[in-house]
């Protein structure tokens, strides 16, 4: 017996070497801090409270013992998991599916929207882990579809959500099918008055198990607070995307129709999306999640239901686009980033008001969340310099170029030739683009998008949105009239390529780098940098946030 504090493995538990093999192959090395407080309890066959957030490792905290106690029993006699959502079913009959594989295990899904024969034909083939929504799941059993089904162990899994998603009746008129005898698993975020009811109901002599402190007890996820102030919600959300720089995000909307707006909005801007809510088909909504596992789709945007439950361990933002509705919402949003030991970024955008309404909500645990500013557009700027600059830095050197260069360094010299290759580039990939432009071009521009994709602008349109009259100067990548120090060749001149006589001062002359030109300067703390203050009480002082640009009169041409 370990001492109280002293760390656990797997090996410490009464598990089969069938499911100890099955734990090495997902490659855990060692329980979670919820896996080693409740799976004993489970394994001695009481009925378990468990508080725990998603992301924590709890469906192996209560799937591991429940296999364990279910070997060797016929299959109807096996373990029943309910879910408030399809994709969480599916979720989780895949995680048991990998525990129990070599054990033997047959685990079936069980939700609606999908052909209810199926479900009971894999069912009657002999399946010990059911996993279900509750509404189809009790369809199956009024219409006594569902025969033979005797769960010694039953698993509600996010309690929380199953009531708030209006469930209650349901999981309370399933458990007239299930047997009197039986082991009984409830896991929650949150533990509501409706919850403890439904504890007092459905389980015998619970013990109870909470992991984490009264705060978000999600240590690799931090929060951070935008402050719309007077910046559109768009115009600000596509800033944040560009500095975040988020390898995988989702992004939450309150309302369907917000979720089919900003996808539309993204897609014209050209980023890589996808969207999740409860009027998408089934089988659309798996494959998104598939590819959305996978990597090929970078961006999803989802409504609360839709998201709920997804188990995806590299999402290296979450988004709320506007707050949720409620804490548990906030909780579960923030939970599917962070996941599996990664670290995560939970970003809501919102105006002041939102942010007294949010408080309202997550009382003293806004103080985990910290508020920064939108960033400023000259911030933009130097973002996008930097990333141009540092992907610059990693391109590898290709066989072959050092030819065309000696060619080319016969008509020019070194120094105007990177400039012009660099235009050139500039030019060709739409790179540090003013983002403002390629905003507002998308979300006014309602035709077709043209090829060219990412930042492709539609014709402009007189007097409308987009029509922000003559283009500003100095703009990356403008052809417009040179500004000193900005990193524009200028016009060419007579004669020719090749024929550039001596270089001309105020050309591509990088000579001593000066402020506000395409110099990035000494490399800063990246934007997500937090100079940050303490979202309610405490010390509200607030450190500066680093400056991108000292010198404000010599910032690039880009509007606010
Ligand atoms: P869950 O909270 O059950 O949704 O699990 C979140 C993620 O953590 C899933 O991708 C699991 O595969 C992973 N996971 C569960 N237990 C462990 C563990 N002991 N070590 C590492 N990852 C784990």
């Amino acid at each position: 017996m370990k001492e109280q504090g002293q760390e656990k493995s797997f090996k410490d538990f009464d598990l089969s070497e069938s499911i100890q093999e099955a734990v090495a192959k997902c490659g855990f090395t060692k329980p979670t801090p919820i896996q080693s407080e409740v799976i004993p309890h489970i394994l001695a066959g009481v009925d378990v409270v468990a508080q725990a957030q998603t992301g924590t490792g709890k469906t192996a905290a209560f799937g591991l013992p429940a296999l364990e106690l279910i070997l060797g029993k016929p299959p109807k006699e096996g373990m029943l998991v309910i879910t408030p959502t399809r994709e969480l079913a599916v979720q989780v009959s895949e995680e048991l599916a990998k525990y129990g594989r070599s054990s033997g295990i047959k685990t079936v899904a069980v939700y609606g929207g999908d052909s209810a024969q199926r479900q009971i034909d894999a069912i009657q083939r002999g399946a010990n882990v059911i996993v279900a929504t509750p509404g189809r799941l009790l369809d199956l059993l009024e219409s006594k579809r569902l025969k033979n089904f005797e769960p010694s162990i039953v698993v509600l899994d996010e309690a929380d959500e199953m009531l708030n998603m209006g469930f209650l009746e349901d999981v309370q008129a399933i458990f007239q099918y299930l047997p009197k005898e039986r082991q009984t698993l409830l896991f929650s975020a949150t533990l509501s008055d409706p919850i403890q009811r439904l504890i007092r109901k459905i389980l015998k002599d619970p013990m109870f198990i909470t992991v984490g402190s009264t705060g978000f007890s999600h240590q690799d996820i931090e929060h951070i607070f935008y402050d719309l102030k007077d910046h559109k919600r768009e115009n600000a959300f596509f800033r944040l995307l560009l500095a975040n720089n988020p390898s995988k995000a989702i992004v939450f909307c309150r309302t369907k129709k917000d979720v089919d707006d900003l996808t539309v909005i993204l897609t014209k801007m050209g980023f890589p999306v996808r969207c999740l809510h409860g009027d998408i088909q089934q089988s659309t909504r798996q494959q998104v999640t598939n590819s959305f596992k996978k990597g090929d789709i970078k961006f999803l945007i989802a409504t609360d239901v839709a998201a709920r439950g997804l188990d995806i361990s590299d999402v290296s933002h979450i988004f709320n686009y506007q707050i949720p509705f409620g804490p548990d919402e906030y909780v579960h949003r923030a939970g599917r980033t962070g996941r599996a030991g990664n670290k995560g970024i939970a970003i809501t955008l919102g105006t002041s008001h939102e942010l007294r309404k949010l408080g309202r909500m997550l009382g003293p645990r806004t103080n985990e969340i910290t508020i920064q500013p939108i960033p400023s557009a000259k911030q933009m700027y130097n973002i996008q310099v930097e990333t141009f600059t540092n992907s610059i830095a990693k391109q590898q050197i290709r066989e072959g170029v050092n030819d065309v260069v000696a060619k080319l360094q016969e008509k020019v010299d070194s120094e105007e030739l990177v400039a012009l290759l660099l235009s050139y580039l500039i030019d060709k990939e739409k790179l540090v683009q003013q983002e403002e432009d390629k905003f507002e071009s998308s979300s006014s521009s309602r035709g077709p998008r043209r090829e060219g994709g990412y930042g492709d602008r539609p014709p402009r349109r007189e007097g409308g949105y987009g029509d922000r009259g003559p283009r500003r100067e100095g703009g990356y990548g403008d052809r417009g009239p040179r500004k000193e120090g900005s990193f524009n060749p200028g016009p060419r001149r007579e004669g020719g390529f090749g024929d550039r006589g001596p270089r001309k001062e105020g050309s591509f002359n990088p000579g001593p780098r000066k402020e506000g030109s395409f110099n990035p300067g000494p490399k800063k703390e990246g934007f997500g940098d937090k100079a940050r203050r303490p979202a309610f009480g405490g010390n509200r002082s607030v450190k500066p946030r680093p400056q991108y640009n000292a010198d404000a009169s010599k910032a690039p041409a880009y509007s606010k």
